[in-house]
């Protein structure tokens, strides 16, 4: 056995990735090889390309991925809702495998919280067996534990990657964790694809309104095309003050928002979204991955709003399937194709330039 697939590779931080090529290996019991038809390019990836996550290189990157059963290894017969599993069949799949033995696994439940959880195309090295563990690459090796996917009838490759990590975080966030009810009025800082995963949720949730503060103006100008937001807050055009005025003046009674969703991943973000809140209401704090530092807030508006704060990390495979189960009535009322622009791998340098200059939405590696 001979064949080889070809991966995107981060060697050192700081500089492109590289193309390089591995064998496929047999798969163990357990394990399971697909081939890759779909990756996304998420923002983590990029800061992940410049350090400011502590990771293991080298690195095959891709946290987002759809293909196709290539090989299934001794006793994998169905998928991780317990659907029969052949070779062809098109499937996604999570992209951590918590350890399952943990505090957080076992006493808590909360999956995502595993502080040992081993992540496709970010912690799991290239030099090291089975060597294809990232998404950027032609063929990826399913290690045992891993939660696969049969796709949903309906739901095409194209409609899972084109919000990847994004959809998943966003409905944890705020579908499991929020819980957006029909009627309210939403503030969603950020117009990136988490930004757009929540204002969709909250859209299909039943908002009432939901405003979205983000920017560049491209990014807002393609929500506003596929309807994913009803008003549109640019924050590079606008000020704080002008931008309070706005929002609490689309709130009823001028009162403020009754739900924030920060997707925003600028600490400062977090300060204003305090003050869009109305008192009583719910604020998520979802946009904040990457640790980019203190900011200052005003704590007597948490005590004085009576405010509600959420946190959410991350996704596991109940959020993964939620949201897949969710992207047919997600297709039906936004063009998610839309979002999308294909590079083929050899460019994937060129789409991660992309990417961290915000002229695309969603950058997605095609590997035929
Ligand atoms: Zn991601
Ligand atoms: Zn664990």
């Amino acid at each position: 056995m001979t064949e080889t697939a070809r991966g995107a590779v981060l060697q050192a931080f700081h500089e492109p990735v590289a193309i390089a090529a591995a064998p496929i290996p047999e798969p163990e019991p357990g394990a399971l090889i697909a081939r890759i038809e779909l990756a996304g390019i998420c923002g983590t990836d990029i800061h992940l390309s410049h350090g400011h996550l502590p990771i293991p290189l080298p690195v095959v990157l891709g946290h987002e991925a759809v293909g196709r059963v290539a090989r299934l290894g001794p006793g994998v017969e169905r998928d991780f809702t317990g659907q029969p599993l052949r070779v062809g069949d098109a499937i996604t799949w999570t992209s951590s495998i918590p350890c399952g033995r943990c505090h957080w696994c076992v006493v808590e439940g909360e999956r995502t919280l595993c502080e040992q959880r081993r992540v496709y195309g970010i912690n799991q090295r290239f030099d090291v067996f089975p060597r294809l563990s990232g998404g950027w690459a032609e063929a990826i090796y399913l290690q045992p534990g891993s939660a696969v996917f049969k796709l949903p009838a309906g739901v095409t490759p194209e409609q899972v990657i084109a919000l990847g990590c994004a959809g998943p975080t966003a409905y944890h966030g705020v579908v499991d964790i929020t819980g957006v009810t029909p009627g309210r009025t939403v503030v969603v800082q950020g117009s990136g694809p988490v930004g757009l995963a929540a204002a969709m949720y909250a859209h299909l949730s039943g908002a009432a309104k939901v405003i979205v503060v983000g920017g560049p103006a491209a990014r807002l100008e393609l929500a506003r095309q596929i309807g994913v937001g009803d008003v549109h807050l640019d924050i590079f055009t606008t000020t704080p003050e002008a931008r309070l005025a706005r929002v609490l003046a689309e709130t009823p009674g001028g009162r403020g928002a009754d739900v924030v969703l920060e997707c925003a991943g600028v600490p400062a973000a977090v300060a204003e979204g305090i003050a869009f809140a109305r008192r009583n209401g719910t604020m998520l704090v979802l946009g904040q991955y990457t640790d980019r530092g203190a900011t200052p807030i005003n704590p007597h508006l948490i005590t004085k709003k009576q405010l509600t704060l959420h946190g959410s990390w991350a996704f596991g495979e109940r959020h993964y399937l939620g949201h897949l189960n969710a992207l047919p009535a997600m297709a039906a009322r936004f063009d998610l194709a839309r979002l999308i622009v294909r590079y083929p791998l050899a460019q994937v340098n060129q789409a991660m330039t992309d990417m961290a200059g915000g002229e695309v939405m969603k950058p997605v590696l095609t590997m035929t």
